[in-house]
């Protein structure tokens, strides 16, 4: 019997009664995933209703489906079904759904109230996909205000519990410590020197010829390093015997159950995460790990997420180590070497901390969230994240500022609705719904595909390849992905014959990938009700839907000669050379690149770009393009001037002719250039400088005064008092600083500054010494030992509240002493320095 009956009372008594939150810990192959909705189904916990499990994914929905309908002997689609994407099987008569999250999600946006559901399962909830965090948020709140019949359950092998428990509370936590057999750990000796499926494949050997037991499992991060895999232990006549499997979500169905099925004859599966903790494969004796997981990060040059390749974090490793002791002690064998292990991090951070959030900030409006800062997350996303996710929305017209009472919220628009219906990333659902329009989908949904990977052509290539891309392709000036639709387009009719490509230059992998992802995005497209007719495809349409889908990323040129450009949001950049688009003015990029070249100095470069026609963002974005004075500080004549002129997102789209400069906008400009220290003030002294920081001093030390300080802000505006009235550098050069600055106080608030942080303090000899105040600090006063002979008292400032730090000096200036304790000088030190001084500098006084 498996391990998830020895609890099967307690999950029972947990999920009865109202509201119920229930945290399930158990290890992998206990009968999480295909017991526990069976149980509560044949308890009647679950009413009239329906049982959803929710996993993170689409692979292990339908097995797991499968397997539980096998178990009560029935076809899927029966009591038992499943829902992923772009796949359903269920009938009126299923009770128990396996779903992925963003399917639940949608499901939402239907019905809110998720009526016909009574219990959530959230499985492999350690893996905190974006969706899944998302979605226990949306049901606890739903729990919570009008479904407390809807019943929670969170499971998984490994969960940090302590969050959950917080973020559940109050909730019953249920764990099984289920049976794990020991599994011996070995790590290479040295670094790995060739590619990782070669190793792989080299372990396996040694094992096989060892004569091994059971069957092995190798953890590779994707199908491409899966197929190398395969290939690589074919390669050995070992494996003549050995039934080998590839397991992972891009394969039919067909090869998927073969990989998980008993064999007569040894067996080894090669896998991507999915083997983790989502499946349970029996007979596992060994397993061999790369060490390495695919995964979507943020990528800040394309402006949505990326798939990368990096190390498991030591959490995975254990779990992906557990795979092999699940019946027997077992081995696994890590492809890395154990000091390389310490680099590793030691969990991997919650996609919501990863990757990019303007798919899910519109999920999120769309079911009715206005402000994701209030949101109870179940971890809060980064603010830099968040922010770029809203500019992104606003900028692609899905959600606009209103005023709901004394706040301003952000509403999905109509545009916004109709995105929501495309699971894609914003960008290509906005970019889709405007090919709708133009009936051009097929080719934007090529393109959209396009954008999501490499580009298409290898960049170096020699002059043959050159010479036959221009007789195929021919020229093209107006978009780079033009072109690579025309590429994309020869080839795929050549049904991505090798050297076809390889005369043009073509990445064959990426082709093949572009080719199933647009087949996707059109089917997509189509589901969403939009017409897929396309007899007379326009080409200007075509950019139009380019322009729409990265609307944040539209750029002028400066003039024809350069690549420079400015960008909308005041951004700027550079044309990357060897774009095609060579005469534009106006482009959009779909790539952009920020590289650090000198600290502090970004290098923004703009690639794979598409020219515009100015007169489109009119067109496209009525309402945005402005008419607006702009004006700016113009250094070589160092006068500030004004244009008037059309403005699309702070970029100048066209201009006509000059205008008179708003004076305290142009004082605005004035004081910046100085207070960047690019226009000097003659009359701004030291002297002016140490008044700020006496009366920055005192309003620290003297609260009571209620004096304000000058801080950056206060410094501009005393500034742009300064520079009022004037529009260049040769008015203000000379005009009056102190005045201003000093104007800042009051006349009694002036004179009690002098009292009490005086510019001077005066030693009992009648000298007038210059005191040094530095803000956060004490005031320093450095003064002779003759000047102070007849000072008894360390000196004080602000009423006594105030000690100075004195700096006492030998008659060359030199200091002898850095002190707060004057009469602590007299009576010790003195006593010691003075013959060595005296005799050092018998002219002067030595008392
Ligand atoms: P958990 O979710 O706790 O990891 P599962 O419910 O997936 O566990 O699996 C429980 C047990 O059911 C496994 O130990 C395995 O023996 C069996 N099992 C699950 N799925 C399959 C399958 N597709 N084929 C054969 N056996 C399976
Ligand atoms: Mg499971």
């Amino acid at each position: 019997m498996l391990p998830i009956y020895d609890i099967q009372n307690q999950l029972l008594v947990a999920f009865e009664g109202d509201s119920s939150r229930v945290v399930i810990e158990a290890p992998t192959g206990s009968g999480k995933s295909t017991q526990v909705p069976q149980m509560l189904l044949d308890a009647g916990l679950a009413g009239e209703g329906q049982i959803v499990v929710l996993q993170p994914r689409r692979l292990a929905a339908r097995v797991l489906a499968n397997r539980v309908a096998e178990e009560r002997e029935e076809r899927t689609g029966q009591t038992v079904g499943y829902e992923v994407r772009f796949e359903r099987c269920v009938s009126k008569s299923t009770r128990i759904r396996y779903i992925t999250e963003g399917v639940l999600l949608r499901a939402m946006l239907e019905d809110p109230r998720l009526s016909n559901i009574s219990v959530i399962l959230f499985d492999e909830f350690h893996e905190r996909h974006l969706y899944g965090d998302l979605s226990l948020a949306m049901v606890k709140q739903l729990q919570q205000e009008s479904r407390p019949d809807l019943k929670i359950g969170v499971m998984s092998a490994t969960l940090q519990s302590d969050l959950l428990n917080d973020y559940l509370a109050p909730c019953v936590e249920v764990n099984s410590e289920g049976r794990m057999f020991p599994v011996e750990v070995e790590y290479l000796s040295k670094a790995p020197r060739g590619d990782v499926w070669d190793e792989a494949a080299a372990a396996w050997k040694k094992c096989a010829q060892q004569g091994l037991e059971g069957d092995v499992l190798i953890f590779m991060p994707g199908s491409y390093e899966i197929d190398r895999t395969l290939r690589a232990i074919e390669n050995w006549q070992e494996s003549r015997n050995w039934e080998q499997h590839a397991l992972h979500a891009e394969l039919p169905p067909e090869r998927q159950d073969a990989a998980l099925k008993s064999y007569d004859r040894q067996k080894v599966i090669v896998s991507t995460n999915v083997a983790e903790t989502s499946l349970t494969i029996n007979g596992i004796r060994t397993v061999i790990d790369s060490g390495l997981v695919r995964q979507a990060r943020f990528d800040p040059n394309r402006g949505f997420d990326a798939l990368t390749i990096d190390k498991i974090s030591h959490a995975s490793a254990e779990q992906r180590q557990g795979r092999a002791g699940r019946t027997a002690p077992g081995r696994c064998i890590r492809l890395w070497t154990e000091a390389d292990h310490r680099s590793h991090p030691a969990a991997t951070a919650p996609e919501i901390k990863r990757v990019d959030l303007a798919e899910v900030l519109l999920t999120l409006h769309g079911l009715g969230v206005e402000d994701p800062r209030a949101f109870d997350w179940v971890e809060a996303p980064l603010e830099k994240s968040l922010a770029r996710a809203e500019q992104l929305l606003s900028d692609l017209g899905a959600i606009t500022e209103v005023s709901s009472g004394q706040r301003v919220v952000s509403r999905l628009t109509e545009t916004g609705k109709r995105m929501l219906r495309f699971p894609v990333h914003p960008r290509f659902s906005r970019m889709l719904i405007e090919a709708g329009e133009r009936k051009c989908v097929q080719p934007v949904a090529i393109i959209a595909a396009l954008c999501q990977g490499k580009p298409l052509m290898i960049r170096k290539v020699d002059k043959r390849v050159v010479e036959r891309r221009d007789d195929v392709l021919g020229e093209e000036t107006l978009s780079d992905f033009s072109r690579e639709l025309r590429a994309f387009e020869y080839v795929r009719n050549k049904k991505f014959h090798a050297p076809t490509c390889r005369e043009l230059g073509i990445h064959i992998a990426t082709a093949r990938q572009t080719e199933r992802l647009a087949v996707r995005l059109i089917r997509q497209a189509e589901s969403a009700g939009l017409s897929l007719e396309d007899t007379s495809v326009s080409e200007a349409d075509i950019r139009k839907c380019m322009l729409v889908g990265f609307a944040d990323q539209v750029a002028r040129r400066k003039d024809g000669g350069t690549l420079r450009c400015e960008l909308v949001h005041r951004r700027r950049g550079e044309i990357e050379r060897g774009s095609l688009v060579r005469d534009a003015t106006f482009v959009v990029a779909a790539e952009i690149t920020e590289v650090e070249k000198t600290k502090g100095n970004l290098d923004v470069l703009l690639r794979r770009l598409t020219a515009v026609d100015p007169a489109w963002l009119t067109e496209l974005f009525p309402g945005e393009c402005v008419s607006q004075d702009q004006m700016f500080f113009d250094a070589s004549t160092r006068r500030v001037l004004a244009t008037r002129g059309t403005v699309f997102r702070e970029l100048v789209v066209e201009s006509s002719g000059a205008a008179d400069p708003d004076p305290s906008e142009a004082a605005r400009l004035l004081a910046e250039q100085v207070l960047a220290g690019k226009l000097v003030l003659k009359q701004w002294t030291d002297a002016v400088d140490q008044w700020i920081v006496r009366l920055n001093c005192l309003a620290e030390w003297y609260p009571e005064a209620e004096l304000t300080a000058i801080d950056t802000d206060a410094k501009q505006s005393l500034v742009e008092q300064i520079c009022f009235g004037a529009f260049s550098y040769k008015e203000i050069k000379d005009r009056q600083v102190m005045p201003v600055v000093k104007s800042w106080l009051s006349e009694p608030q002036q004179i009690l500054l002098e009292q009490m942080v005086p510019e001077r303090y005066r030693t009992p000899d009648g000298k007038h010494l210059k005191l040094r105040y530095q803000e956060g600090k004490p005031p320093v006063l450095a003064a002779k030992i003759q000047n102070l002979y007849d000072m008894q008292a360390h000196p004080v400032l602000v009423n006594g509240n105030i000690s100075v730090v004195l700096e006492i000096l030998a008659p060359n200036f030199r200091p002898i002493q850095v002190t707060q304790d004057l009469p602590g000088f007299w009576q010790d030190t003195y006593h010691k320095i003075k013959p060595e001084l005296a005799r050092r500098y018998p002219k002067h006084e030595w008392r």
